[in-house]
């Protein structure tokens, strides 16, 4: 099992162009990972650094991203290992972007994406062994919303409040039980599917009296591969993840505290998978949340990848602290500037509480 992290900050919006910056991107020490520098917004005379697998900036393209996170990951799709990819960040960072993305060729998201990939490297199979192996692709597409499981293919009215139940199946896999699974063969066939079920999504969502930024959307392509003597089933799952950000201040009331406490353990849990990967702990937390259960994420040999998103302006200055603490990647503090405050002249490690190590960095001279 492996985990990439990588953080991906978005251009500013029109309505932002005036609006003050606040995040950079730096290569990393070791010229095999990247930084991404943001002010204390306590004290603004220091500087926080996250380090990250790969850090994309505002200008980056879905194709280069694509190209260096996804495409690597899709010829271990037909080995038999499951990949998962998710998009985390506050509402208004482009997950959904990332993700989904835009109508036009070079504004398609991973999803798309990836399916076409899919489907090219299935004709090439199918082609070089003369039709003896063949692919068969499905796909299967819930959210989870306040703990429960909901099908994107079925209509909001045909939904049950309580949502599908989930069980345990035969070699501790965890199934939704009633989730829909549709085949689909071809590009076409999938967007058809996509886009319908992507409507639901916000129909159902405005039913729930919820907006879809409240709900994890998570697409599941189960790629078949078959030979004459073997059969080899493996998944891909996509995850627009429900938004991050901490509602204790934006003033919401009782029912969306009880959103917020799910989403936010959920997003707990799912940080605490992904750190027990990155080190290579024998236990991974995956059974304390429906949708790290769903996923079994770790349990598998496989490829996760985790896309942080995040908005380079001032307005989401603590999201996207949190944001860039969720995934406890290797953090720094430097002080920016030039106060000669002497607690900082020699290095200092603090201890941090439940967080990653910090290391004090020493003054740096003035010039
Ligand atoms: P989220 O799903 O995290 O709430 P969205 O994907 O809806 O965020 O993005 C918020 C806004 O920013 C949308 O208008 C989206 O089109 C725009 N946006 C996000 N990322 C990019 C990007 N890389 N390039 C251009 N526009 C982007
Ligand atoms: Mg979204």
């Amino acid at each position: 099992m492996s985990v990439r992290v990588v953080a991906r900050i978005r251009p500013l919006l029109q309505s932002e162009i005036e609006k003050d910056q606040i995040l950079s991107s730096h290569p990393g020490p070791d010229g095999n990972t990247s930084i991404v520098k943001i002010p204390n917004p306590k004290n603004l005379a220091e500087e926080y650094s996250f380090q990250f697998n790969n850090v994309y900036d505002q200008d980056s393209t879905q194709q280069e991203i694509f190209d260096a996170e996804v495409t690597p990951t899709v010829k271990h799709l037909f080995l038999g290992y499951d990949v998962t990819i998710f998009a985390y960040g506050s509402t208004g960072t482009g997950k959904t972007h990332t993700m989904r993305g835009g109508k036009s060729l070079q504004d398609r998201g991973m999803i798309p994406r990836l399916l076409s990939s899919i489907y090219r490297k299935s004709r090439a199979i199918e082609k070089s062994t003369q039709g003896e192996t063949t692919v068969q692709v499905s796909m299967s597409y819930y959210e989870i919303y306040n703990d429960r499981v909901f099908d994107l293919f079925d209509a909001p009215e045909k939904r049950t409040p309580t949502g599908l139940p989930i069980r345990e199946a035969e070699g501790g896999k965890t199934v939704v039980v009633g989730l829909t699974e549709l085949p689909c063969s071809s590009l076409k066939d999938f967007e058809v599917l996509y886009d319908k079920a992507n409507n639901n999504r916000s129909t159902g969502a405005t039913k729930l009296n919820a907006h879809s930024s409240r709900s994890h959307a998570i697409l599941c392509v189960k790629v078949s591969v078959s030979s004459p003597t073997e059969t080899r089933v493996s998944t891909a799952c996509a995850i627009d993840l429900a938004g991050s950000e901490d509602n204790r201040r934006t003033g919401n009331g009782k029912e969306r505290m009880v959103e917020s406490a799910s989403i936010n353990k959920s997003l707990f849990v799912l940080a605490q998978c992904v750190e027990a990967i990155s080190k290579k702990q024998p236990r991974i937390p995956y059974r304390e949340s429906k949708m790290t259960r769903i996923l079994s994420l770790g349990q598998n040999n496989g490829f996760t990848v985790m896309i942080l998103n995040l908005a380079p302006v001032k307005g989401y200055h603590l999201d996207t602290l949190s944001s860039l603490n969720f995934a406890n990647r290797t953090k720094k503090i430097e002080v920016r500037e030039v106060e000669n405050d002497p607690i900082f002249k020699r290095p200092v490690s603090v201890a941090p509480v439940g967080g990653p190590t910090i290391q004090r960095q020493p003054l740096r001279p003035l010039t």
